[in-house]
């Protein structure tokens, strides 16, 4: 670690996100996209199905909010693309009009969509009604008409003052990493929120993990001490050919740099010092053994394989390991067994088994239990772990 960070809270307490990969389907070929990520094969989850899962998510979300001090969820749809799937229009409405009538006394609930950004004219005009928030991805392999939608679709959802922020995916590749150089002046113009993102999460050399040149890796190192200053001042010199990653060298990959929180939150860290601040961004994302509250702000839904999860890429579990922690098929289970920690007091503590964490950086932990227990209160009621069985590592 470059600091000794042994802390990390959030400013506020986050509401609890539930990301719901509703199919691995896509108009998109990425190749840094792996096949378990995405296809264009893979028939569509029918209505029912998706209905099915949504009443699951309800009854999660009603057994766990009266133990959360925010009572407020979300519910993100990812894919895939998920707005590939013919049914997504009419069962976003259904949606909203279920929790609108059965659970909006009981939680809030804002709806948002991950999405590649090329998605049709009526997918578009259901965001603007049913939807609080999208996160588009910009990727440089799309074509140049797919291009000229996804900034159309940006124009003209900017224009309705809808909710958005764009992940601009940095490829390695030298014209394809200028290019997002420029799509980030473009949204800078516009006037919309963008994130920097490099591609992978992984030290492996493989297509799913960029190798950058130092530049480019310096660039974002810069970038994210000071993105206001930073980001025009190095679109010249353009970047040069014979800036080549040093793949010797391990710091050419994104895990190398640390992470930023994906969903922009603002997080809290401490260290040996006692002193907090505040960051957007983590030089270190290994939290081996760390004491995790994950499962109070996320859980993940795979609808294509029928598997739950508390989040998707950590995929932690109860016991410091991974897996999920059950079956769309037998939901019953899962809601059983959380009804019964809870009665008895004995919800267990995640114990971290991973050396890298992803998008669950910004989910409150820390390295010793009494740390965490500190921490709990402000988010979640600490009197349900009263009873809990120590969990050690194996
Ligand atoms: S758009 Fe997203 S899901 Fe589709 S191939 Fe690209 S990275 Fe994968
Ligand atoms: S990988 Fe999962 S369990 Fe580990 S620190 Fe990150 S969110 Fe928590």
């Amino acid at each position: 670690m470059n600091e000794a960070v042994n802390i990390i809270d959030l400013d506020y307490s986050d509401s609890l996100a539930v990301t719901w990969d509703i199919g691995r389907r896509c108009n998109l070929d990425c190749t840094y996209c792996p096949s378990y990520r995405h296809d264009n094969v893979s028939p569509s989850a029918s209505l029912d199905s998706l209905k099915e899962t949504a009443h699951f998510v309800f009854r999660y979300l009603e057994t766990m909010m009266p133990f959360r001090s925010n009572k407020a969820a979300t519910i993100d749809f990812t894919g895939g693309e998920p707005t590939a799937n013919p049914e997504f229009v009419e069962f976003s409405s259904w949606l909203r009009k279920e929790h609108k009538e059965k659970y909006q006394e009981q939680f809030s609930l804002e709806v948002c969509l991950t999405s590649n950004g090329i998605i049709s004219d009526r997918m578009r005009e259901s965001l603007v009604e049913n939807y609080e928030f999208a996160t588009f991805s910009y990727h440089c392999e799309a074509t140049e008409s797919q291009k000229i939608r996804f900034f159309n679709n940006i124009e003209i959802l900017k224009s309705t003052s809808f909710n958005m922020k764009i992940n601009v995916m940095f490829h390695a590749r030298d014209d394809y990493f200028e290019e997002c150089l420029s799509v980030c002046e473009r949204l800078r113009a516009l006037g919309v929120d963008f994130v920097p993102r490099l591609i992978g999460d992984k030290d492996n050399k493989d297509r799913y993990n960029h190798q950058y040149s130092s530049r480019q890796i310096n660039w974002m190192k810069e970038y994210w001490k000071n993105p206001e200053a930073v980001l025009f001042q190095l679109l010249e010199p353009r970047v040069s050919t014979a800036d080549k990653p040093d793949c010797e060298k391990k710091q050419c990959s994104a895990s190398s740099l640390g992470r930023p929180c994906c969903g922009s939150r603002n997080m809290k860290v401490c260290g040996g010092s006692s002193q907090w601040r505040n960051t957007k961004f983590l030089e270190s994302t290994d939290f081996k053994d760390w004491y995790c509250s994950v499962n109070w702000f996320f859980l993940h839904i795979e609808q294509q394989t029928g598997q739950v999860f508390h989040h998707q890429t950590c995929q932690a579990t109860f016991d410091y390991g991974r897996g999920p922690i059950g079956l769309l098929s037998d939901t019953g289970t899962i809601l059983t067994n959380l009804k019964e920690r809870i009665a008895t007091k004995s919800m267990p503590i995640i114990r971290c088994s991973r050396r890298q964490c992803g998008c669950g950086l910004c989910a409150p932990k820390a390295q010793d239990l009494g740390s965490l227990l500190k921490i709990f209160p402000k988010h979640v009621d600490a009197d349900i772990f009263q009873n809990r069985q120590p969990i050690e590592k194996t």
